[in-house]
């Protein structure tokens, strides 16, 4: 289904669903940063920038609480979290390269254990994408076959119209079903361009050459001069929209704590630390070879497609300039 809506009845739509108790998650400003967060008002959505850190946080929190428990005398009470008590979110305003990620991340939390934490959140989660009509040197999505415009992931998606609004394409029967909910806020679509897309100029990158190379090159001395700098600060993975490793810990006291599910960064030393001390993964090299084999090889050897979306996010942010669509290029170049 395709409709338009003018900027002023997207804003109602927004405050409409907020006013009813909704959670309307979408980038907005944060102590000068732009990151996707709940919203109170229409008024502090921010459309003109891609978010510092990416939108999986809506449904795939930071930390999150799975269990607490309590001792009373020589008992443990445990009392479980409800996932049925998660709150339905609209998640708005999704840039290509973080939509795309959503059914990378829907692959590995449904595969052969179903994450109820996760899948309870996605699956009340309607996600608007939005078109980009600006880019940065970082950006790179078209290098590894994502488009400013990409659907991959939106229920509905929002292109920017140069007269101004925006046209609006549902993708699924939840994008079709809060478009039908608020059908007077939409009309026909009418006669005006879109807004010019923000394609990164990148060379494409032959994704296929770099598995071959990665398939046959764990132990290349590359890895060393590609790597010795990273400091493990795992920046990369925190602000990735398709990174996905979590640590479960307990906190608290020997009398009462929480388990939490935690994100964790493959750049991290202790990531593979071993209970008797031995870590296979003893030195930065051999961390970031981990972040690039899984991202362009053993995710693509399991779900046939890379874990990558060119959002140029852990570009911006590394405190010592790693470069990963520099890095996968060179690797495409190799054989
Ligand atoms: S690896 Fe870097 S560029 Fe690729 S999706 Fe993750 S943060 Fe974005
Ligand atoms: S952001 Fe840079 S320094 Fe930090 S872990 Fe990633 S590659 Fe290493």
């Amino acid at each position: 289904m395709q409709k338009f809506i003018t900027e002023q009845n997207f804003n109602t739509l927004i405050d409409r669903l907020i006013g009813a108790g909704k959670r309307v998650v979408a980038p907005k400003l944060n102590a000068g940063t732009v990151l996707y967060e709940p919203l109170s008002g229409s008024g502090e959505m921010v459309l003109d920038q891609l978010p510092r850190r990416s939108g999986k946080e809506a449904f795939f929190p930071l930390c999150e609480d799975i269990v607490s428990y309590e001792k009373e005398g020589q008992k443990v009470k445990l009392t479980d979290i409800d996932p049925a008590l998660f709150p339905e979110t609209l998640l708005v305003a999704v840039r290509p390269c973080d939509t795309a990620a959503i059914p990378v991340l829907d692959a590995v939390f449904s595969w052969d254990y179903k994450d109820q934490f996760f899948l309870e959140r996605r699956n009340k989660t309607t996600i608007i994408g939005l078109a980009c009509t600006s880019s940065d040197d970082a950006c790179f999505c078209t290098a590894v076959g994502i488009s400013p415009d990409d659907r991959r992931g939106s229920d509905l998606f929002m292109t920017q119209l140069e007269g101004g609004g925006y046209l609006c394409e549902t993708h699924s029967e939840k994008g079709e079903a809060l478009l039908t909910a608020h059908a007077e806020l939409f009309t026909e679509p009418n006669s005006q361009k879109a807004k010019p897309l923000a394609k990164p100029e990148v060379e494409k990158v032959d994704l296929q050459k770099v598995k071959a190379w990665l398939d046959n090159n764990f132990e290349d001395p590359a890895w060393d001069s590609i790597a010795t700098r990273c400091v493990g600060c795992g920046a990369c993975a925190f602000v990735c929209p398709a990174c996905h490793c979590f640590d479960i810990v307990d906190e608290g006291t020997e009398k009462s704590g929480k388990r939490r599910k935690n994100w964790d960064a493959c750049g991290f030393w202790k990531f593979t630390h071993h209970a008797s001390g031995h870590n296979p993964r003893d030195g930065q090299p051999k961390r970031y070879r981990n972040r690039i084999m899984h991202k362009f090889k053993y995710y693509d050897d399991k779900f046939g497609q890379t874990l990558c979306t060119g959002c140029g996010r852990c570009i911006r942010l590394c405190p010592v300039g790693i470069d990963i669509a520099e890095i996968v290029g060179d690797i495409s170049r190799k054989n």
